[in-house]
């Protein structure tokens, strides 16, 4: 048997949480990230399972991923001290077969519980599990400085907004051509921004958290990072754009056409349309 610290979910957990904090999105216990396991990938660890795993009742039923495997960032949790001590720092968990429970089978070595946005992840991962056929297995949230810094100057419409990070960035439309979704603002940790994050998510791979962060859904942690990292790249860009005087000129509706066609994307029609999100 071999021991969980080297399973590639801790190791892949431990590097997305150290480069996230290098990236400073994720201060303090800001931040937190799940990622859907399958039963083969966990079994061969049973051996450093708890013998008798703490059983924690879910505000909010997911019968959409019932019996499914997460690791996940514990709650309160320093993304910068993952790396140092992964047992404390992320838990291993089993939703039950009622979809109304789960059982943490390893992790939290001191106690503690999952992120206090489980009902955002849980929530959103019923949604992108089954519109990607299970492909996505990722969600992952972040207090992406630029990003965030956009939120309390730009106009806040999602195609609007959708537009002026295309316009940030050549990549970006290919790399979220369904552009990003935008929340109000909402007390964070309840299950009414779980839902509200979720029912965007059916549409967005990102979603906006107004004078928060970002939500991200992704196959692996690497192409949720990096889809993260990208809207990131753009905001800073668009930051530092807005400035230095503003935009001057920029890519065209024609241009970002031809993109989608290069590479094969269908982009969000709306945020096509749109003009760009001024500054308010
Ligand atoms: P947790 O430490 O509970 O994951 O909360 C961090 C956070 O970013 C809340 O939005
Ligand atoms: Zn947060």
């Amino acid at each position: 048997m071999q021991n969980i610290l080297n399973a590639g979910f801790v190791q892949g957990m431990v590097k997305v949480t150290s480069d996230m904090w290098l990236k400073g999105w994720d201060e303090r216990n800001g931040g937190n990230v799940s990622l859907r396991l399958l039963p083969e990938e966990v079994s061969a660890f049973r051996a450093d399972f708890y013998p008798e795993p703490r059983c924690i009742e879910l505000s909010q039923p997911v019968p959409a991923l019932a019996g499914d495997w997460f690791i996940v960032t514990g709650s309160g949790k320093f993304f910068r001290n993952v790396q140092l001590d992964p047992a404390d720092c992320l838990a291993l968990l089993q939703v039950d077969d009622s979809g109304l429970a789960y059982k943490i089978h390893w992790g939290l070595c001191h106690g503690g519980l999952p992120t206090s946005e489980l009902a955002a992840h849980f929530q959103s991962h019923s949604v992108r599990k089954q519109l990607s056929q299970g492909a996505d297995r990722v969600i992952m949230h972040c207090h992406a400085t630029h990003f965030m810094a956009l939120s309390y100057v730009v106009n806040l419409d999602p195609a609007r907004f959708t537009r002026l990070l295309w316009e940030g960035s050549t990549e970006c439309l290919v790399v979220f051509p369904e552009g990003v979704g935008i929340l109000p603002w909402m007390v964070p940790g309840t299950d009414a921004i779980g839902q509200a994050t979720a029912d965007a998510m059916t549409k967005h791979s990102l979603v906006m958290w107004p004078f928060h962060g970002v939500f991200g859904a992704g196959p692996t942690l690497d192409e949720t990072f990096g889809l993260i990292d990208t809207a990131e790249k753009a905001s800073e860009v668009v930051v530092k754009v807005l400035s230095m005087g503003g935009i001057r000129q920029s890519i065209t509706t024609e241009q970002l056409m031809e993109l989608a066609e290069r590479f094969d994307v269908r982009p969000w029609q709306a945020a096509l349309q749109a003009e760009r999100s001024d500054v308010a």
